[in-house]
């Protein structure tokens, strides 16, 4: 019995050229052909979106001041949060990346810096929640990192959040 793996199929950027209904088992074959330019529809990877990011750290203190009374998070502690930054976008046709790493680093590294040992209380607007953090982020980023797709806080090794340009 054949199974519906239409959730594979509907991967952005690798959909086949059958439409989402084809096999998934038969994506090697796609890719390939793909690969070298005789994929039904063609294009290769400069038609691919591509999906890069960087990671950076910073240590701050917090508290939420909305909990219920008690709640842990209510007293001030600190956290060693993880951003991950996305970029998502086509290859340089030249350079065959989406944008150098480096360039990623020197437009969030001193937004990060901005938060590194501070109290985020002073400085995010609202609850300091992951989800507001990350929404900072998105919004000092936006407009300053060519293809940001999405921004990612990992509060603990265990917990995080996204949340995209798009909105998705
Ligand atoms: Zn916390």
């Amino acid at each position: 019995m054949q199974g519906d793996y239409r959730p594979k199929n509907a991967m952005p950027g690798l959909a086949p050229p059958g439409g989402a209904g084809e096999d998934w088992r038969e994506m090697e074959k796609w890719v390939k052909d793909d690969q070298t330019g005789t994929a039904a529809g063609g294009g290769g990877k400069f038609r691919r979106t591509f999906r890069i990011w960087k990671e950076f750290r910073f240590e701050a203190a917090h508290r939420l001041t909305k909990v219920p009374e008690g709640h842990q998070c209510a007293r001030l502690h600190g956290h060693s949060y993880l951003v991950r930054v996305h970029c998502a976008g086509t290859l340089d046709p030249e350079l065959e990346w989406l944008v150098d790493y480096a360039d990623i680093s020197k437009v969030v590294r001193p937004v990060i810096a901005r938060l590194d040992h501070h109290n985020l209380n002073d400085i995010i607007e609202g609850e300091t929640t992951a989800e507001n953090i990350a929404w900072w982020l998105l919004g000092e980023l936006a407009g300053k990192l060519p293809h940001l797709d999405r921004v990612e806080v990992m509060e603990t090794p265990g917990t995080g959040v996204s949340v995209s340009v798009s909105g998705d």
